[in-house]
């Protein structure tokens, strides 16, 4: 059985840190790469990080109605592409997708059987404190992912799951927990 997951919350909560343990963890999920319009940041690798766009490329393929979902962020344009989903949906993977609130809900209205997650942080004064240490926005960047980022946790009521990013290993077993349960795997692995 595989299934899209979708993984939302504000940025700097943790979904990134939190997605790659996922992984790790469960190496039959497979992330989806999104398409995007923003600039890369250093050590961003096209086509691993992100499908690097241009504006008029990334219209284009809106026209030809290639995406799943898409929407905009902080300035810039952001969309998962269809055949990404589609393609491992095929070889009987499930996909993870990292995406905004706003993209969240196209997903739920297009794929009404999505499992979607809300990353919440313990309290909200600590988002600035990971995007500061996480260092890879300008703190103009930073104040407008924050002011995006009020809406977001306002929004966080629809999300039938919510995990709270507090201790990284704690909040990973629960996101693992979601996940296992949806796909009808045993909750432990065995280990202890
Ligand atoms: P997002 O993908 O939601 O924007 P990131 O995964 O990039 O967020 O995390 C933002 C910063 O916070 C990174 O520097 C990351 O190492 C750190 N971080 C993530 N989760 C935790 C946690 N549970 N405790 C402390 N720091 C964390
Ligand atoms: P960043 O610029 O930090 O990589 O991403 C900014 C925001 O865009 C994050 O909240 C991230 O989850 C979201 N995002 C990344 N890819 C997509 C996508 O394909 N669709 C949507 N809607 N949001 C995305």
């Amino acid at each position: 059985m595989s299934k899209v997951f979708v993984i939302t919350g504000p940025s700097g909560v943790g979904k990134g840190t939190l997605i790659s343990e996922l992984l790790q963890r469960l190496p039959d999920l497979e992330l989806s790469i999104s398409a995007t319009t923003r600039q890369p940041r250093e050590g961003e690798v096209d086509g691993r990080d992100y499908h690097f766009l241009a504006p008029e490329e990334f219209d284009r393929r809106v026209e030809a109605g290639d995406f799943l979902e898409f929407a905009t962020y902080s300035g810039n344009r952001y969309g998962t592409l269809r055949s990404e989903a589609r393609r491992r949906l095929a070889a009987g993977r499930s996909v993870v997708l990292e995406i905004e609130v706003q993209g969240a809900r196209q997903v739920r209205a297009a794929m009404r059987e999505s499992v979607q997650v809300f990353i919440a942080p313990p309290e909200p004064g600590l988002l600035r404190r990971r995007l500061e240490s996480r260092g890879t926005d300008s703190a103009a960047a930073i104040d407008a992912r924050l002011e995006v980022a009020e809406q977001e946790l306002a929004a966080q009521d629809e999300f039938p799951h919510r995990v709270v990013n507090d201790d990284l290993g704690r909040a990973a077993d629960e996101l693992e927990g979601i996940v296992r349960t949806e796909l009808g795997l045993p909750l432990h692995s065995g280990a202890e």
